[in-house]
């Protein structure tokens, strides 16, 4: 049995029954949908009633409400959460908005950043989105041109981000902001930015294939942000904003199986009940041979994330591998949810139908947090260097 903690298999059972006895039932009551997207008034109507149960803050630190969990822990709560039935799933720990956005800040948030900015998100009181890419800046984020210059007791920002998820229904965001050109990496600092300060507009004009308006750009025009907002030391941004990089893309592992369980159990069920030519299609050769080949494909992907999550857990740096993960769930995830169309038949092809709506879901993933060039990019760098 995989080594879970008694703490995180308890955690699991109260976020089960959060998801099925509140969450879904809200879901319903207000008509919320595969096909369509939630109100910011849902979503933070969701995001209190987790924080209600203690579920919210789980993966904060303990002295403000965290769990303490190990990776291991995490991903089996997690992968749980995606597996379920919700539509709102992202939203039961804040995934977009919440906790997990700045739980590793803490450490280096002045008291000033703890009490307007950090601890009103581990309370779903304020929403809170992480803006790094521009558009001339996607994979190649270093090269951002956002600029935030010092005048005084404040910086003054200019520029674009795009693509920020949470915008559209942040209060604040963390902003990657060149201070010095001349210092690459070292020169890209991270502020706290209030989203309704003079100089900010939000918009959110394009739906991502997901089909829930959950992006937007950000535009600064001379957007005065107090020093004290700057998190960290100057130009320690780009470092702080990757420093958990690792443990964050072994998380999103956990998203993407989950979502290619549930793909995998509707295969199941629409296969055991669906007849054609006399019998149920699971009597198929052609569509066992699907699901079989789907399990294993899932228990191949779970088998690597439980891994490299143990070693992590140990201590281990495991860059190269995180990203391995992240390249072989995300491409095995859309390979099962495609699977799961396919034997759906027409049925899976119907906007709002469940599996439609986790094969657009897990094809983003192919390309969100890094895509699998990067990924690969990372993976060959580390094991083709001699001193690894
Ligand atoms: C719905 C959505 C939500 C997002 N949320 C956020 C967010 O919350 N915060 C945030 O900061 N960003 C966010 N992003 C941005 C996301 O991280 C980027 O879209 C992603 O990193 C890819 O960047 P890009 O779109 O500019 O593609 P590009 O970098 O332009 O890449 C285009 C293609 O070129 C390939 N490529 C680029 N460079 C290389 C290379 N060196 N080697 C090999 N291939 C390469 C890529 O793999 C890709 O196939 C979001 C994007 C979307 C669509």
């Amino acid at each position: 049995m995989l080594n879970v903690s008694e703490k995180a298999r308890s955690l699991a059972q109260d976020v089960q029954a959060f998801i099925d006895d509140q969450l879904i039932p809200f879901e319903r009551a207000q008509g919320v949908s595969f096909a369509s997207s939630a109100s910011k008034a849902q979503l933070r109507t969701v995001w209190k009633l987790s924080a209600e149960r203690n579920i919210y803050s789980m993966m904060l630190p303990e002295n403000l409400g965290g769990a303490a969990l190990g990776l291991l822990d995490l991903c089996f709560v997690k992968e749980l959460i995606a597996a379920s039935d919700a539509v709102l799933f992202s939203h039961v720990l804040g995934d977009f908005s919440g906790p997990p956005r700045v739980g590793h800040l803490f450490k280096y948030a002045s008291d000033y950043q703890l009490d307007r900015y950090l601890l009103p998100v581990a309370h779903a009181d304020k929403a809170i989105c992480f803006a790094l890419t521009e558009p001339g800046a996607g994979s190649d984020a270093l090269s951002i041109q956002t600029r935030a210059e010092r005048e005084s007791d404040h910086y003054v920002l200019n520029g674009r981000k795009r693509f920020i998820t949470g915008a559209p229904f942040a209060d604040i965001a963390m902003v990657f902001a060149v201070t010095d050109a001349d210092r690459g990496a070292d020169g890209i600092s991270l502020l706290f930015v209030d989203l309704d300060a003079p100089g900010v507009t939000v918009t959110s004009d394009y739906l991502p294939m997901s089909g829930q308006r959950t992006d937007g750009d950000i535009q600064f025009e001379n957007c005065r942000v107090p020093t004290e907002n700057l998190i960290g030391e100057p130009g320690q941004g780009f470092k702080l904003g990757m420093s958990r990089i690792t443990m964050n893309r072994i998380l999103h592992c956990a998203t993407m199986l989950g979502l290619a369980r549930r793909a995998l159990r509707h295969a199941s069920k629409f296969a055991l009940e669906r007849r054609q030519f006399g019998r149920r299609i699971a009597d198929l050769q052609a569509i066992q041979h699907m699901i079989a080949d789907m399990h294993t494909e899932l228990f191949a992907a779970q088998s690597m994330v439980n891994m490299t999550a143990a070693r992590f857990d140990a201590g281990e740096e495991l860059r190269a591998e995180a990203s391995m993960c992240k390249l072989f769930c995300s491409e095995t995830a859309f390979k099962i949810a495609d699977r799961s169309v396919q034997i759906h038949g027409g049925a899976g092809l119907i906007q709002g139908h469940p599996v439609e709506w986790i094969f657009r879901m897990l094809r983003m993933f192919r390309i969100l947090t890094g895509t699998s060039e990067i990924q690969r990019n990372t993976i060959a760098k580390a094991v083709l260097n001699p001193s690894r």
